[in-house]
């Protein structure tokens, strides 16, 4: 469903992704793993076509991501990506904001995408709050609605980058178990993430990023047992 050829990507003379490969199948947990600045989040951005890539190719659910022209419109409808921080409008309420998108996206009718809406709101447990304002929320709840918007769209492939890190250990349980929720329902995804004890416990392949290249990738015992020395100092550094 993913397939991503020799990547290449520059910021300036900055070479940031320096010939990245990797697929995902459908259905598959994909962790990425790795030091700050090694290009995790480029990698990321790159699949929804929020970075252009300099050389190599992209192929996401059969849209083709190189040098060409690339149909923003239908790659967004299969493709979900949700960051650290949540951007929801503070002035609509949280159905508002998942309805929006629905209607700028998908083009369907209000009762439809109001029905939609509150589909997902039940999904992350949060149909109570459908009329609450994003302030009036916690920042977990935040992150689910976020994570609700993109489900709405009906996604294929869902990407997250670091989608808990900015919350505390109880909060960011409410999200995890929301994204282990989807991965039992066979969504594929790919998150990049610093929870090691997640990664190890979902995912069915973890990719490790080093200076922008996959420096080592497998099953996640390569979290327990890993194999390269910048792996094993990764992983003892505890981050
Ligand atoms: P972190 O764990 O801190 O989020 P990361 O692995 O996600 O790190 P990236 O955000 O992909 O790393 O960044 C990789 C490199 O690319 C860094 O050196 C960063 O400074 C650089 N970079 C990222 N985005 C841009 C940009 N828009 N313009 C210039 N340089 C960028
Ligand atoms: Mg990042």
């Amino acid at each position: 469903i993913v397939n991503v050829r020799d990547v290449h990507k520059k910021f300036g003379e900055n070479e940031v992704l320096r010939g990245v490969s990797f697929e995902i199948e459908r259905g598959q947990v994909v962790a990425i793993i790795g030091q700050s600045g090694s290009g995790k989040s480029t990698a990321l951005r790159c699949m929804d076509h929020l970075e252009t890539i300099n050389s190599g190719s992209i192929s996401v659910c059969g849209h083709e991501l190189g040098t060409g022209t690339v149909n923003l419109r239908e790659l967004r409808k299969d493709v979900g990506i949700v960051f650290q921080s949540y951007n929801l409008f503070p002035h609509l309420t949280v159905l508002q904001n998942i309805m929006l998108a629905l209607k700028h996206v998908r083009k369907l009718s209000r009762e439809e995408c109001s029905r939609k809406a509150q589909y997902v709101l039940e999904k992350v447990g949060l149909a109570e709050k459908a009329e609450s304002y994003p302030e009036q929320l916690s920042g977990g709840q935040q992150q689910r609605v976020a994570i609700a918007r993109s489900l709405a769209m009906e996604p294929k492939v869902m990407l997250f980058d670091e989608v808990t890190s900015a919350l505390d250990p109880q909060l960011t349980g409410e999200v995890l178990r929301v994204i282990e929720d989807l991965a039992k329902g066979g969504m594929t995804m790919v998150l990049v993430t610093h929870e090691m004890s997640f990664a190890r416990r979902i995912a069915d392949k973890v990719i490790y990023m080093y200076q922008g290249m996959v420096w080592e990738t497998g099953g996640p015992e390569i979290l327990t047992n890993p194999q390269t020395r910048e792996l094993q100092e990764f992983i003892g550094t505890g981050l």
